[in-house]
């Protein structure tokens, strides 16, 4: 059962914030079908993501990781944002709460949601690179010729490798978008965190970046985190079954205050 206090005390927090900042993890997105880390039977179940996520596994076989990203990339690109981005999108769009989404995340839900200020701190599905000559390409294009029956893209420029726009296991996170990440919750009054276990680093020491400047927190999740004792508010449940009434509980506080 969701605990209605909770409900209010985060409605309650984005009512008196001004510049409300959101780090969401691969949990946001399990309502839209994308699996996270930990769901049984998901893509992660059968592809250890340190072996098949992993750069120098990558540039060893890539023909392995291949098979794991197409099939990750199907379910993404069929994927739809659920209610918690859409709400997301409402409290930038509608209500100019969020400044800024840091999303772990390759998914793009975030900005098909309608999110604009959106730091994919982990990079996006949506393009690829050449390794050699890094020409860019659009994922779709990759697409096509894995469905040909290629099971190594090759840049069709300089015959180079081709990889993803994704940070794997092993690789450094594009610095100037960590940096714009770790000035956004400096920024911040309210850190919401969504969706993540908080073990992969460094995107794992936001919030603790946040904790110590005294920034109040939510934490809404469905398992507990290493953060949970250090919020403000705690929730252990769907994010797409609470922040829609988070929402209708902060316009209610919202329009109260304003009559
Ligand atoms: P994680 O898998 O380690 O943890 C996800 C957390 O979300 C878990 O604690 C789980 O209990 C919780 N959760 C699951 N469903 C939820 C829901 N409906 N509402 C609220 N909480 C829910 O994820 P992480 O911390 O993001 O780290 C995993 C890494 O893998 C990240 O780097 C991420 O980029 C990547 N990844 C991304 C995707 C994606 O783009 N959708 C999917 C899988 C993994």
């Amino acid at each position: 059962m969701i605990n209605e206090e909770s409900i209010t005390a985060a409605a309650q927090l984005i009512h008196l914030s001004k510049y409300i900042v959101v780090f969401t993890g691969a949990g946001i997105s399990t309502e839209s079908g994308i699996a996270d880390f930990r769901s049984p039977g998901g893509l992660w179940s059968r592809y250890n993501p340190s072996e098949y996520a992993n750069y120098s596994a990558f540039l060893k076989h890539p023909e392995k990781f291949w098979k794991m990203h197409k099939e990750l990339s199907e379910t993404v690109f069929a994927a739809e944002p659920n209610l918690a981005h859409t709400t997301l999108a409402s409290l930038e769009k509608d209500y100019k709460k969020v400044k800024t989404i840091i999303t772990q995340n390759i998914d793009f839900l975030h900005l098909r949601a309608g999110n604009t200020k959106v730091l994919e701190i982990h990079g996006s599905g949506q393009t690829a690179n050449c390794l050699s000559c890094q020409t860019e390409f659009q994922y779709t294009d990759i697409q096509k010729l894995l469905d040909e029956g290629q099971d190594v893209p090759r840049c069709n420029k300089c015959d180079g490798l081709i990889k993803p726009n994704v940070v794997l296991f092993g690789e450094q996170l594009p610095f100037e978008v960590l940096q714009q990440a770790r000035d956004e919750v400096s920024a911040a009054d309210l850190l919401i965190i969504i969706g993540s276990s908080l073990t992969i680093y460094p995107a794992a020491t936001l919030p603790s970046m946040a904790l110590s400047t005294g920034t109040k927190i939510i934490v809404i999740n469905v398992e507990p985190t290493p953060i949970d004792n250090d919020a403000d508010v705690v929730i252990h449940e769907k994010a797409g079954v609470v922040l829609p009434k988070i929402l209708e509980r902060f316009v209610h506080i919202q329009n109260g205050s304003s009559t």
